[in-house]
Formats: structure tokens, C-alpha cells, sequence
């Protein structure tokens, strides 16, 4: 197969300029920039992007805070959603006009172990968008074909932006969890994550305890079928939630590392914890001697492949999930990374171009 060469917007040839927010170095504000439009390579696409969502991981991107760091400039954001406009050459995937999810997983190689396995997010060539490719906090994007996911008819931009990671990340998460009928799942953190992950363990049947330091995002988290709340600011969740008899899976999707401790400690014997959050601060502390007495399964689950992504749309197109967002201009992106922060979001910003 082709080697695909993404050049970086800013650098290519072509005189046509589209806006976007562009990350110049870490941990400064980004710069709302005229980039130059690249030409499109060989299975690429491009797209005009309507919706595109902000994820914890595009602010982390920004800051430079994980061990493998993008390189600026680059464009953040994988949760673009929008209109294909122009077809590079050979691309047979997608037409003109559709409507496409462009997610984390920009591009895999397609043939080596992890691809040919159904797990194509883990493919050792992948190539993320928003992160070692331009993403989508543009008034455009260019995307490989194959890694584009169709969004049905009548699903809302808005809706699907925040569904394309947070929906699918969380959907993959309660698969990763293997959770049924019966299960108790105990939900760490409500944001743009958790309010999906308690809408998909409730759909695989599970009984969902939801964590958070916040009671405005435990009562969401009521509304969108939790059936037990703990907030971890008030009382210890550990002990909270082994009276309700411990969980048999718990998912971590708090940026702390106490709260990873705290859903280990949630656990009953024989339980799962599925890492999801990327904490900054890239240490958690958990017993050997418990997690062999007790059976425990520790299991990190990393976005999802695009059959999971179909599966997030087709539920969420015949409304078996809500999606809670807010619309804000792209133009706004710096105070709406400081709001994220702050923890003065009810669950997901989603930008308009
Ligand atoms: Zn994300
Ligand atoms: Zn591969």
C-alpha cells in the first residue's frame, strides 16, 4: 500500500485560505489563522466542516502534556463533522456531498495484525487527527477517505461532533467492560464522556452509579438514566458505592489519578476497571496483593474503530441516546478551553466554523 503524505495546511503550495485555530506552542492561546489549503493527496478528502467538537484530549494536545507530543503549529480537533467537497485522487469510499465524521483515528495502515483484527486503533502507523494531522477546528479539513465515517441522514452536525470521540470512546469502553444485564456500573466523571458512558452501559443493561465533584452533573447524569449518584467531593465514593455491594465494572473517565483509585477501590471481586481518562499527571497507585485475591481485570481502552462509530450513530439515530452540547463560535475556542478547565461545562462545547 501507498505511503499517504499529509502536509501540514500551513505549509502547503496552493494560494486558497480557510480559517482555523492553530496551536503556534504549548500552552499558549491559540491563534485563529488564514491557513493556506494543501492539495489533496491520494485517498484524501476534503471537508467543510459544520460541527466540530472540543475534547479533553485537544486541550491536552495544546499544552504539550502527554509522553508523545504533536509538533506545532498544527490544527486541534478530532470531532469534526462536515460535508465532503472535493475528492483526491482515487477516492471511491465517500462522494461529494456526503456528510462524514472525521475521528481520532485518522489513518491506519490497514494490513498489519492489529488492522486486520478489528483493531485498527492500534495500528502501530495510525496517524490522529488533531494531533499528527490537522483536524477539524477549521472552517475546512482534509481526511484519508477510509477512515471517514458516514453520519446518517437527519443526525444533527451538532449532535454527531461530540459523538465521533466521546460517543464512540465510551461506547468502545462499556464493550472493553463487557458489561449485561445486572451489572453495576459505577461512572467516574460526567462531562462530554460520562454523560455518553451512563447512556451505554444502561443500553448493555447495566445498573449505573455516576461519580462527579459537581451535584449539576450528577443530576444530568440522573436524567440520562443513572440510578445512584456519589458526589466524591461530599462523601468517599469507595465506600458508597461497596454498600450498593461494589461494582462489577467501573470506568475511569476523570483527568486525576485519585479518581482511577477510587474506581478501583469501587470494585467487587471479580471486577473491571477500564482506564479512559489521560490524566496529565500519568501515575496511579494500585495493590498487587487485591488485585490477585480479588480477581480484578484492568483493561485500557483507547477510542474505537469505526464499526464502533457506525453503531454510535445508528442508536443515536433512532433516539436511544442524547447528546448534551453547546454550540460556540470557533473564534472562541481559548475561552471555551478555559471553561473546560474550570469545569464550567455541563458536558460538551461543540464549535461552529
Ligand atoms: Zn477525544
Ligand atoms: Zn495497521
Amino acid at each position: 500500500m501507498a505511503t499517504f503524505q499529509l502536509q501540514p495546511a500551513h505549509d502547503a503550495t496552493t494560494e486558497r485560505l480557510y480559517r482555523a485555530a492553530v496551536v503556534h506552542a504549548f500552552k499558549a492561546p491559540l491563534s485563529l489563522d488564514d491557513v493556506r489549503a494543501p492539495e489533496l493527496a491520494a485517498g484524501q478528502v476534503r471537508v467543510r466542516v459544520e460541527a466540530s467538537g472540543l475534547c479533553h484530549t485537544d486541550i491536552h494536545a495544546a499544552h504539550g502534556d502527554w509522553p508523545v507530543k504533536p509538533s506545532p503549529p498544527f490544527i486541534p480537533g478530532h470531532e469534526g463533522v462536515g460535508i465532503v467537497t472535493e475528492l483526491g485522487p482515487g477516492v471511491t469510499e465517500v462522494a461529494v456531498g456526503d456528510r462524514v465524521a472525521m475521528p481520532w483515528l485518522g489513518y491506519a495502515c490497514g494490513t498489519c495484525d492489529h488492522c486486520v483484527s478489528g483493531w485498527e486503533t492500534l495500528c502501530l502507523e495510525q496517524k490522529n487527527m488533531g494531533y499528527s494531522i490537522d483536524g477539524g477546528f477549521g472552517e475546512e479539513a482534509v481526511a484519508y477517505a477510509r477512515y471517514v465515517v458516514k453520519v446518517p441522514e437527519g443526525l444533527d452536525p451538532f449532535d454527531a461532533a461530540p459523538l465521533t470521540c466521546a460517543g464512540v470512546t465510551t461506547y468502545k469502553a462499556v464493550k472493553v467492560a463487557g458489561t449485561r444485564s445486572s451489572n453495576l456500573v459505577a461512572v467516574f466523571g460526567v462531562g462530554g464522556l460520562g454523560h455518553l458512558a451512563i447512556q451505554y452501559a444502561a443500553i448493555a443493561g447495566g445498573r449505573v452509579i455516576a461519580v462527579d465533584v459537581l451535584d449539576e452533573k450528577l443530576d444530568l447524569a440522573l436524567e440520562l438514566g443513572a440510578e445512584f449518584t456519589v458526589n466524591a467531593a461530599k462523601e468517599d465514593p469507595v465506600e458508597a458505592i461497596q454498600r450498593l455491594g461494589g461494582a462489577d465494572q467501573a470506568i475511569a473517565l476523570a483527568v486525576s489519578p485519585k479518581a482511577f483509585e477510587q474506581a478501583y477501590g469501587s470494585l467487587r471481586r471479580g471486577g473491571t476497571l477500564v482506564f479512559v481518562a489521560l490524566p496529565a499527571d500519568n501515575e496511579v497507585k494500585v495493590p498487587i496483593f487485591e488485585t490477585v485475591l480479588n480477581g480484578i481485570t484492568i483493561v485500557g481502552s483507547i477510542v474505537g474503530t469505526r464499526a464502533d462509530l457506525r453503531e454510535v450513530f445508528e442508536l443515536h439515530a433512532a433516539g436511544r441516546t442524547h447528546v448534551t452540547r453547546e454550540i460556540r463560535p470557533l473564534a472562541e475556542v481559548n475561552q471555551a478551553i478555559a471553561d473546560v478547565e474550570g469545569g464550567r461545562v455541563a458536558a460538551r462545547i461543540v464549535f461552529e466554523p
